[in-house]
């Protein structure tokens, strides 16, 4: 079979080791020649001591540190704009994000508007962002969202909805991974950072359109890591090889699916987690298995290879294969501690055609879904889910 053309990008220098954001400073002083440096973090990494090592390994290799530790779960436009407002009163000029997928969003953000004047209300949607960023170093605390590799930032406008920024200048300029700063991640949040990791990876596998041969690579030694390594990693969060494999397999996930987008499990998780400020990871592992085996109707062969790539036992015709793989999923994310139901996690029955409405606006995650999904598909989910 000929191959149809496609692109690839990533960011182009990624380092690894266990430990390696406590030398942060000297591997930035020897890539970029800034020093006014804004650091992205949140609180609680503050409160859990990760933070003071970073600091003053930046500190020790010259850099001037301003610490913004304002990031919140689902951040809201306030937060990037008070971000990018305080970081032009410093005259910054290298932007380093330090945490979950919230503040590696916004420092990829804040990094551009500090460059431009461009309103961030310009920038939804994909490919609207002008003029390019200040340098840009993203080092995750989550084995997760992949958003060191991805060039997407996630933001909560208004009271509910999410909306995203897609565009180049938000691939980073260096990343590092350090699964040590992983270690400290409670089970609960273990598990579902870990299972949206693998949701990347699943979609970027099924993506409609932009599915290619380096994204496809990726997702499958993605999903192998992270199916591999999910459970001893919440069994055991100082499982230093189970960590530094998650952390890898998010990674490659991220890769995946910034050049081969998510579909419809992100679209419908997007409204739960607007709604009712659930983890990103957690409203994924929700959806998760009613999309799966909605999806299957067509995308049972990819399934039944990614069966394979999971090592799943059994053996049989493709739909077998797809069944077993969905079954295995399933199977994960229970062992995983998760909540399955949207009724554990206090959704109520009320809100669920509410829900598959707000879905519908996530057109720019839908198209990748290898089946259509309409408003009424939607809320034939939601109540699979309930
Ligand atoms: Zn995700």
């Amino acid at each position: 079979m000929t191959s149809n053309a496609f692109g690839f990008t990533t960011v182009a220098d990624i380092f690894v080791e266990w430990g390696g954001s406590k030398q942060l400073g000297a591997l930035l002083a020897s890539r970029f020649d800034a020093r006014r440096a804004l650091l992205i973090t949140d609180r609680g990494l503050i409160e859990a001591g990760l933070i003071e090592p970073v600091e003053k390994s930046l500190v020790a290799a010259g850099f001037n540190v301003t610490l913004f530790d304002q990031v919140v779960a689902d951040p809201p436009e306030s937060v990037v704009l008070g971000c990018a407002d305080m970081a032009k009163t410093k005259q910054i000029d290298i932007v380093i994000g330090l945490g979950g997928g919230s503040s590696l969003d916004i420092a990829k953000l804040v990094a551009v508007l500090i460059a431009n004047d461009q309103p961030l209300t310009e920038m939804y949607g994909i490919g609207n962002v002008k003029g390019n960023r200040l340098p840009l170093a993203l080092v995750p605390t989550t084995a997760g969202t992949g958003s060191e590799v991805t060039n997407i930032s996630i933001i909560t406008t208004g009271e509910t909805t999410k909306m995203g920024v897609v565009s180049r200048q938000l691939y980073g300029d260096f990343v590092l991974l350090d699964a040590e700063l992983t270690v400290g991640l409670p089970q609960i949040h273990t598990a579902a950072t870990g299972i949206d990791a693998m949701v990347h990876a699943i979609e970027a596998y099924t993506s409609k359109f932009k599915k290619n041969p380096l994204s496809d690579a990726l997702a499958r030694e993605a999903l192998r890591l992270l199916s591999d390594n999910l459970i001893a990693a919440c069994k055991d969060g100082t499982n230093r090889a189970a960590r530094e494999k998650m952390l890898l397999g998010a990674m490659l996930a991220g890769q995946a699916f910034a050049n081969s987008p998510v579909a419809a499990v992100h679209a419908l998780a997007y409204p739960l987690g607007g709604h009712y400020h659930l983890p990103h990871g957690l409203t994924n592992a929700l959806m998760l298995g009613p999309v799966l085996r909605y999806n299957a109707k067509v995308a049972a062969p990819l399934y039944a290879e990614l069966a394979d790539v999971m090592a799943v036992p059994g053996t049989g015709n493709v739909t077998a294969r797809s069944d077993a793989f969905v079954a295995h999923m399933l199977t994960l994310m229970d062992e995983s501690g998760a909540p399955r139901r949207l009724r554990d996690v206090k959704v109520t029955d009320n809100s669920l055609s509410m829900l598959a409405k707000d879905a519908m606006k996530q057109s720019r995650l839908l198209v990748n879904n290898p089946v259509e999904i309409t408003e009424e598909d939607a809320l034939t989910l939601y109540r699979e889910a309930f």
